[in-house]
């Protein structure tokens, strides 16, 4: 017979076996639920006390939900309302003047005014975080920020999981990560290092330690992902200055570093594994496997614990369960038995929430899946069978899945991969070069000098929404929807001609997303119902999901183009994406390296292309709005990226005619650590937003950076709905002009004009027009 104590120190043994731990959680809610509960309450049409409702049932959600798979370290305090480094600038009380923040308690109204700005002062800056597709609100830092301990957040929330009985690890961005995301605020030299306002913020991330350690907590999570960047020596000596210092508020408690989206580098991984007072350290094991060599040759601290990051939190593929366990196996034979904790790569909110409420995806498909829900429960089986109680069904319908995957006709493609596996290694370019090019298309276009255009897309109003979903819906023939469509493209050209626009486009109205709408017509890929993720705020994209080897069955654009062309006598630009974008803006097969899927998108396109080209088409735009943003974190992987990305753009169209005028436009101003790059492109008119940071773009020109080809930084900032006078317009013209030759500028704006209305998109464009008609006559 068991005696009682027999069964607790069994319960020990295996909850202390049965090691698993998830970095953070989606908060959006499995049907975008925070989403609607946070527009509701900004359009006032809901109270406070409802969004909080939403917030809470959520949380406790989750928390319930991994308690019930067995996860023992369950993160708190990942929920945000809108954003976790701005969370950590409530903590910190670093709210910027502007918002005249007196103390107190960080309520909604200054939390949303920073997050978004109100009717008197603008949002705070916010970026991308790392390399996803999140975006984070910039802390604004200077020398006489004052710190004070403002948002009690991470404590509230480890106190109402637990008062639901459950534990959890309260999870802060580390300090030094905090700091070295942040910028100098408005007014303060530029060369200001928020870096050294450390010692100044310590204090308080003291004050929230002795909190949490006073309500019960046993762990704490610091995620620091800056460890693994390029960094500076001295801004790994922080690290050690951070930890050091706050080891003695820490003793007691169990202390986690947590980095995600690459491995560690070297340097990095000495400093932090040879820290004092920390108990473990999270590596990402998914992106850039490294860490894992590192942990064999450099060794790792005795008695501390390894948070392995196994399951892919960037993607939604189900995770080769055997091969996670090998892995996992390799390391407890260096960690020791009870000090390996099965985590994820990073939070699971770079992927989607939950594969249950997908209707549409056929069973095949969705065996080869693993959505938020699904990868909590497979951390919990590799911790399962790490202690020795593997679940044979589970390993098993995973292997199937697995091999599934592997041999479906529906991934594999032999001529496409042939095709493309044919691009490695060669070159692909236009044999004419750029200016010789710009001559011969000038013949035949006779546009005059600072031509006009614009990106693309026009207005998208409600009723254009509504025809294209009751199209899908088949609620209309597709009579009726051609129709109504060609009625929006003529409304389009008629305008554009009215304003005397010099190139055409169509507007993109059967168009509801740039990626969505080719990889729809494109094999190889597969559609969500509910995968979103959270893009900033309540914004959430639905990434589609490349799953097979892609080709382009028949033409995409040809239809719309052609007709659009056959309403006016000016030249009307062909809209495509091109493969970059579609490949950063989807999810990602992990069985080919990237390179290999974007060149088969790129085939595609350039069928596309070719096409357009027959059918009349003359000038030929290839949206590269998201090559910037997939520039891999580690500078030692750049080149490579830009190598295979700008090589795509080119095989796209590398076939064409010498009087084809190739396009194509990019978002993001920060182009001058790339623009060699961009050169490298060829293409022989490039539009880019520009209108955030014309001295950055223009210094690039002023530094001597040969441009040949036609260039179009966009002239004002669509993302606002101010509208441009002809006098201001004009005025930025001119500082173009001023570094780069008059034949090759354009004019345009800065993005396309979806988002727009029609009362601001005409008088914006009405003075466009004529502040490059006021230049001509001066040039
Ligand atoms: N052609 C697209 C449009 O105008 C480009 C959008 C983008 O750059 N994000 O909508
Ligand atoms: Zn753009």
């Amino acid at each position: 017979m068991f005696d009682s104590q027999d069964v607790i120190n069994y319960l020990l043994i295996i909850s202390r076996k049965m090691a698993s731990h998830i970095v953070g959680y989606p908060r959006m809610g499995p049907k975008r639920e925070l989403k609607f509960a946070l527009e509701s309450f900004w359009d006032g049409k809901s109270s406070a006390d409802d969004l909080q409702k939403v917030a809470t049932d959520l949380r406790c959600s989750i928390w319930k939900q991994m308690t019930d798979v067995g996860i023992k370290y369950i993160p708190s305090n990942t929920f945000s309302y809108y954003d976790q480094v701005l969370d950590a600038t409530a903590m910190l009380g670093a709210v910027p003047e502007r918002y005249n923040y007196t103390g107190g308690e960080i309520g909604f109204d200054i939390y949303f005014s920073m997050a978004r700005g109100n009717a008197s002062v603008p949002a705070m800056e916010m970026t991308k975080w790392f390399d996803t597709n999140y975006h984070f609100i910039v802390p604004e830092l200077g020398p006489n920020t004052k710190f004070s301990y403002s948002s009690h957040k991470a404590v509230s929330e480890y106190k109402e999981a637990k008062a639901l009985g459950i534990e959890t690890i309260p999870v802060l961005i580390g300090p030094v990560t905090y700091l070295l995301l942040s910028k100098p605020a408005k007014g303060v030299e530029k060369s200001f290092a928020p870096l050294s306002l450390l010692e100044s913020i310590l204090p308080i991330y003291k004050e929230v330690i002795a909190e949490l350690k006073a309500a019960g907590a046993s762990w704490i999570q610091f995620d620091e992902p800056t460890l693994v960047l390029d960094l500076e020596s001295h801004q790994l000596e922080a690290f050690t200055k951070a930890y050091t210092e706050l080891e003695s508020s820490l003793s007691g408690l169990n202390v986690l570093i947590e980095t995600y989206f690459a491995d560690v580098p070297a340097e990095a991984y000495k400093i932090i594994t040879a820290l004092k007072g920390v108990s473990g350290f999270g590596f990402d094991l998914i992106r850039r496997a490294k860490t894992l060599d590192l942990v064999k040759s450099a060794g790792f601290p005795a008695g501390k614990y390894l948070f392995a990051g196994v399951v892919d939190g960037r993607n939604i593929w189900a995770n080769d369960l055997a091969s996670s366990f090998s892995t996992l196996q390799a390391l407890e034979a260096i960690v020791g038995k009870d000090k390996l904790v099965v985590s994820t790569s990073c939070s699971l909110m770079h992927t989607a929430v939950d594969l249950v409420n997908e209707t549409k995806l056929d069973n095949e498909i969705k065996s080869w899946l693993a959505f938020a829900a699904q990868k909590v429960v497979e951390v919990n089986a590799l911790a399962k069978a790490l202690a020795g109680q593997k679940d044979e069904a589970f390993f098993s319908a995973n292997a199937a899945a697995q091999s599934s995957r592997k041999s479906s006709p529906r991934v594999t493609n032999e001529e496409v991969q042939k095709a493309a596996a044919a691009l490695k290694g060669s070159d692909h370019r236009r044999a004419t070069n750029v200016s010789a090019r710009l001559d011969a298309q000038q013949k035949k276009l006779n546009l005059p000098i600072l031509p006009t255009t614009t990106i693309g897309s026009f207005p998208q109003t409600m009723d254009l929404r509504r025809v294209r979903r009751e199209y899908k819906a088949n609620k209309i023939s597709e009579e009726e929807y051609v129709k109504a469509i060609k009625e929006e493209i003529n409304k389009v050209v008629k305008l554009q001609e009215e304003l005397d626009i010099d190139v055409l486009v169509h507007g993109e109205p059967e168009r509801n997303d740039m990626v969505e709408y080719f990889g729809e017509q494109l094999s190889g890929f597969a559609f969500t119902v509910n995968g979103w993720v959270q893009s900033y705020g309540s914004r959430c994209v639905k990434p589609p999901i490349i799953y097979g080897d892609v080709s382009r069955p028949k033409a995409m654009t040809v239809f719309w183009s052609k007709m659009a062309q056959s309403m006016t006598a000016r030249p009307m630009k062909g809209m495509l994406t091109g493969p970059v974008t579609i490949l950063n803006w989807s999810f990602v097969r992990n069985d080919q390296p990237r390179f290999e899927t974007c060149y088969q998108i790129a085939l595609a396109i350039k069928k596309e292309v070719e096409d357009l080209e027959a059918a009349g088409i003359q000038v030929i735009q290839i949206d590269e709005a998201a090559l910037r943003e997939g520039l891999p974190l580690r500078k030692s992987e750049q080149a490579f990226y830009l190598d295979w990305a700008v090589h795509s753009f080119r095989i796209t169209n590398c076939g064409v005619q010498d009087t084809t005028q190739i396009h194509t436009h990019m978002c993001y101003s920060n182009f001058n650590d790339i623009i060699h790059s961009i050169i490298n492109m060829d293409a022989d008119v490039i539009t880019i937003e520009n209108s955030r940071s014309d001295e950055k773009l223009l210094s690039v020109f002023r530094e001597g950076v040969k441009y040949g080809a036609g260039i179009g930084p966009g002239v004002y900032d669509i993302h606002s709905p101010r509208i441009p006078s002809t006098e201001e317009i004009a005025d930025r013209i001119n500082k173009m002009l001023a570094v780069l030759e008059t034949n090759i500028l354009w004019v345009n704006p800065d993005c396309g004009l979806k988002t727009r209305k029609y009362a601001e998109v005409n008088p914006a464009l009405t003075n466009m027009v004529s502040a490059a008609k006021v230049l001509r006559t001066q040039l």
